[in-house]
């Protein structure tokens, strides 16, 4: 008998009927003989219509209670998922995140993980029962109060719970059939990925992709949870997310592509060009808690001795850097600022380009010949990220999934299509 605990995104139980439905797969793999310990998200769109409720009252509405709220909609699918599997003629109990033990620190809205204490969670399972735990959610021990994990924070849930249970595998449960070689709402003709690196994964996730928590990832990695991704909707094959592939099992030069439209780029123009001015520059930056992601300095005007800094960083960043920015312009002795939010960034990841060369050149070929133009580039070892355009973005997916070799036959199935 194996211990296997699944997760269900918030469109596997947007209603009664896909809880119902829901409830007839945790019991299919009970009566196949394994322990169940279910994580779930917040029905639907819950956990949306509450962060909207909440500012409806308050623009600023309190971390604290904004925590309490959120919290609410885990509780609601797990208490139905629980009704749904007893109606079945199964046992089933629901757990809050802290009845589960999941302890973390006191940030409210980015809480981590510090410790998992499933003991409530193995008294069920001794008894026989299947383990309901809301996802998204935990306790800090100091301020005694309930905490978030952060938005898609249920992945972490199942993986944390997982690790702490020593399951077998943590299957999460989506609206697509796996991880994808690209967001098939942007490019109809991607293709589940079959197997994927826990470095690729992160590397994908990092970049844009939606499809799971990057901490959830970081954590299973951190842990050694394996992780199979799958559809709540069709029984077919999903991602299995492993430290490395098997030895037989050819490394693909590119394993997905992904895009992102949250950043923005912002570019100090007129930099004097001497030491120092990017340290003061960055320092200013880092001091508003940004997270910077792309930096490319030009080469100097010789006439002038002057340069341009641009930056990508979070859209959500965007206005206290600028402010903060603005404020130093004097000191720094910058020229001007310019803030652009219409950008996209493409990256390509894969394992295999550490072994492979070209790859920069069949990826900036590719967009050559779409007319799309390139206003960044960075990378790392294996990925390449470019940002262009926004409005170009979808297409440029299309055509490097394209000349990577990496389109399917046939459409990919959406099945709900929240990407939750
Ligand atoms: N319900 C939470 C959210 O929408 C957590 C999750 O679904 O993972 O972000
Ligand atoms: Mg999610």
């Amino acid at each position: 008998m194996s211990l296997i605990v699944q997760k269900f995104g918030g469109s596997s139980v947007a209603d009664a009927e896909s809880i119902m439905r829901v409830a007839r797969r945790i019991v299919a793999t009970r009566e196949d003989g394994h322990d169940v310990v279910v994580a779930v998200s917040a029905m639907g769109d819950t956990t949306d219509e509450l962060v909207d409720l909440a500012h409806q009252i308050t623009q600023t509405p309190d971390p604290r209670e904004l925590d309490m709220l959120l919290t609410t909609g885990e509780r609601i699918s797990m208490a139905l998922l629980a009704m749904a599997i007893k109606s079945l003629g199964h046992e089933a109990r629901s757990y809050t995140g802290s009845q589960a033990g999941m302890m973390t620190t006191a940030e409210h809205g980015s809480a981590r993980i510090v410790n998992v204490t499933p003991d409530r969670i193995r008294e069920a399972l001794d008894d026989g029962a299947i383990a309901i735990v809301a996802g998204f959610q935990g306790f800090n021990r100091d301020s005694k109060d309930i905490t978030t994990l952060g938005r898609g924070g249920s992945d972490t849930t199942a993986v944390a719970l997982a690790a702490a249970l020593g399951a077998d595998v943590c299957e999460i449960y989506t609206d697509v059939d796996g991880v994808f070689t690209a967001d098939p709402r942007v490019v109809p003709r991607a293709h589940p990925i079959e197997v994927v690196t826990f470095e690729e994964m992160l590397e994908l996730a990092a970049a844009g992709a939606k499809v799971l928590h990057i901490r959830a990832v970081e954590y299973a990695r951190r842990h050694g949870v394996a992780i199979h991704v799958r559809s709540s909707f069709a029984d077919t094959k999903g991602t299995h997310i492993v430290a490395e592939r098997g030895n037989n099992m050819e490394e693909p030069i590119i394993t997905g592509v992904a895009g992102d439209v949250s950043e923005a780029k912002i570019t100090v123009v007129g930099v004097p060009d001497i030491p120092g001015k990017a340290a003061e520059i960055f320092t200013i930056v880092a001091g508003t808690g940004a997270n910077i992601d792309m930096i490319v300095q030009n080469v100097s005007a010789q006439e002038t001795g002057l340069t341009d800094i641009s930056f990508t960083l979070p859209k959500t960043d965007g206005e206290k850097v600028l402010h903060a920015l603005r404020d130093a312009q004097g000191e720094v002795g910058f020229h001007d600022i310019v803030y652009d939010d219409d950008i996209g960034k493409l990256s390509v990841v894969g394992g295999g380009m550490r072994t492979n060369a070209g790859v920069s050149a069949q990826l900036f070929t590719a967009l050559f010949t779409a007319g799309i133009n390139i206003e960044m580039i960075s990378t790392s070892e294996i990925r390449i990220s470019v940002v262009t355009r926004g409005e170009d973005l979808a297409r440029a997916m299309q055509t490097v999934h394209t000349a990577f070799g990496l389109d399917g036959d046939v459409d990919a199935v959406i099945y709900a299509g929240t990407g939750r």
